[in-house]
């Protein structure tokens, strides 16, 4: 487990089990041994055949646990209480999850259930998103906020007054002036009283991946002098009371709790400010931002790490509202954030398999006449670079071997390409290069692992700007990896490839899967801790669909557990479908084709059987996730 850094970025949910496979904690800290769950077993019984009793899901496979969405939900909810009680602040922590983070509906209802008893409110940034927050926080706790954030037109703004005449706390979130014209107006016309708040771009601003939305060029927010007209107006039109919230958002990943204080004590300010020119103010919204140690390092170095807890960012937010509150004489707000990724990024995991990996030429394909007149065939300088190299590999000089093959295999590029080598004599200058090296120690000993999944569907924040997770086998943790390997996806395009990973590691320390006979000739990978926004992200690149998901639940049986909901990933019919073709169209079309050549054919034998089956091939094809179904034998 040392190898992957699973006790850094795993704990408390993760660890690896006696038989070396991944466990999974769903209570965190509070799971007792028999409660944890072997991912490896989860995911066998998803993709076995249902004849097996599995669930013959194809991979790849995201595996859902609500009980770490609860651990979650709860520890931020008591590290913020513990903060309040401790400080005697003045007020209470009322969070929203934004539902951007992971839009799916059990999760978003999971999270409604599992806040009720804290006042636990969602966020919505668009139509779509305020009409599913509307659905599901209907059964929630009446108290819950609903944040209606984003760019808001007439028809979202209509749609929150709505929220409000059902009986749902929402706050409209200015996030532009112009959007205050529209709630004037609106809101009179349907005799609604709103619930305004607004978001303040704040001077303080965080650097790295996620710091473009803070700062005073952020993308969002109002100014200092949009924030006093916005006063003027409300107080012209008799609403001021309505000015009840200041939101911020510095941007994701937060990396100190001192950059988290400046920002907060800013916008104390500001809320502070608005308190004296007479707005109605109750709460003040931090924002997301609580960063999660996707490294395992714990240090605010890393781009994907931060060196503080839950508890350190509760105590460090709730300390700088006090702070500046009790220095003005203002009566302490309640404190709203609106963490996404804290919340819903350890209760997914994604499962996918290596199917096959790449090996490199060591055997030359020539025979000695062959290599006879090579040897006559290459060029003076491309000759003398073949006895330097032999040279240097004798005396066992690596950088000069590197140097000389280079240059050999690009001189020979050069013969090749001019015609005076063939594709023969190219592949055994390889073969030579690949044979010394490997004799000398520098051969790459990195292969190319082929995963059954889509970079750009399932870990787009990867390819978009070099976000790492976590990505470890989840069995054979017992056993030492001899290979290095990078992932390769399924798509055509080169850079559907995983080759960053934590720890600065340009490539995956995995096992050989020639010998993997104990878990059915099958190498299983699991990526983790992304289960905020890389769901919602991912496109139809080359038209892979989304994975299968499963919601595991532990069951009353030490060890086990049950599959409370399972759904199979989009087949090739469901993608084409979402391109406007039609399949049923396309399959009756193909099959008539096949009808038509077949009736040509005279010699074949059994002439139905082989349409039957032909037929059942093609429709089995619209039916199948676009993934690989089973791993092809490793080459
Ligand atoms: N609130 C707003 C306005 C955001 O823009 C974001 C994310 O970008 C969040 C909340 C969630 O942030 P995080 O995932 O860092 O908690």
């Amino acid at each position: 487990s040392a190898l992957y850094r699973v006790d850094g970025w795993g704990a408390p949910y993760f660890s690896v089990n006696s038989s070396g496979d991944i466990s999974v904690r769903p209570h965190g800290t509070d799971t007792l041994p028999h409660q944890e769950i072997d991912l490896l077993k989860v995911a066998k019984k998803a993709a076995d055949p249902k004849h097996l009793g599995g669930l013959g899901l194809q991979m790849p496979l995201v595996v859902r646990f609500p009980d770490i969405l609860k651990n979650r939900l709860e520890t931020l909810q008591s590290a913020f209480d513990m903060a309040v009680r401790s400080r005697g602040y003045e007020a209470h922590y009322q969070g929203v999850y934004p539902v951007k983070c992971n839009q799916d509906r059990f999760v978003v209802e999971d999270i409604v259930k599992f806040g009720s008893p804290y006042r636990f409110g969602l966020e919505a940034g668009s139509k779509p998103e305020l009409l599913l927050a509307m659905n599901c926080l209907s059964k929630g706790s009446a108290d819950a906020l609903l944040v209606c954030n984003g760019f808001k037109d007439t028809e979202y703004i209509s749609l929150a007054l709505i929220a409000r005449k059902l009986l749902l706390n929402t706050v409209i979130v200015l996030e532009q002036e112009e959007e205050l014209d529209l709630v004037i107006d609106i809101s009179r016309k349907m005799a609604v009283r709103p619930v305004i708040g607004l978001r303040a771009k704040l001077r303080t601003k965080h650097s790295g991946h996620f710091g473009s939305t803070s700062g005073e060029k952020g993308k969002f927010g109002l100014t200092t002098t949009q924030i006093l007209r916005v006063v003027k107006k409300l107080e012209g039109s008799g609403m001021l009371d309505c000015l009840q919230l200041l939101h911020f958002h510095i941007g994701s990943q937060i990396p100190t709790t001192e950059l988290l204080a400046d920002g907060v004590g800013e916008a104390t300010q500001i809320y502070s400010e608005l308190v004296r020119l007479g707005a109605g103010m109750k709460f003040i919204d931090i924002g997301g931002g609580l960063g999660i140690d996707y490294d395992g390092s714990k240090s605010s170095d890393s781009d994907v790490s931060v060196a503080h807890g839950i508890e350190e960012y509760a105590s460090a937010v709730v300390q700088a509202v006090q702070f500046v509150c009790d220095r003005k004489g203002v009566k302490h707000p309640v404190i709203c954030s609106e963490s996404g990724r804290a919340i819903v990024s350890h209760h997914s995991i994604m499962i996918f398999e290596a199917v096959s990996a790449s090996t490199t030429n060591v055997s030359p394909q020539l025979s000695s006449g062959g290599l006879q007149s090579l040897a006559e065939t290459l060029n003076e300088d491309a000759r003398a670079d073949y006895r330097n190299l032999s040279a240097a590999a004798v005396r066992g000089e690596y950088d000069t071997c590197l140097l000389y093959s280079d240059q050999l295999k690009q001189r020979c590029v050069e013969q090749f390409n001019d015609g005076s080598l063939d594709i023969e004599q190219l592949a055994a200058v390889d073969s030579i290069c690949d044979l010394v090296s490997k004799a000398i120690g520098v051969s790459d000993p990195v292969r190319a692992y082929h995963v059954n999944l889509s970079v750009f569907t399932s870990i787009p924040d990867f390819w978009a700007f070099g976000q790492l997770f976590p990505i470890v086998p989840i069995h054979r943790l017992d056993e030492k990896p001899t290979m290095r390997g990078i992932l390769s996806d399924l798509t055509c395009d080169s850079d559907g490839k995983v080759d960053k990973f934590i720890g600065g590691e340009s490539s995956l320390p995995l096992h050989d899967l020639g010998s993997n006979g104990g878990d059915g000739g099958r190498y299983y990978l699991g990526m983790f801790l992304g289960g905020a926004y890389e769901e919602a992200l991912g496109g139809l690149h080359n038209l892979f669909g989304g994975p299968s998901v499963v919601r595991v639940l532990q069951s009353d049986s030490p060890h086990s557990f049950a599959v409370t909901r399972s759904v199979p990933g989009p087949s090739c019919a469901d993608v084409l479908r979402a391109m406007q073709f039609e399949p049923e169209l396309m399959f009756e079309t193909l099959k008539h084709r096949a009808e038509e050549s077949f009736d040509q054919e005279e010699e074949i034998e059994d002439k139905g059987l082989a349409f039957e089956s032909l037929i059942s091939g093609l429709a089995q094809s619209f039916h199948n996730m676009p993934y690989l179904v089973a791993p092809s034998s490793c080459c």
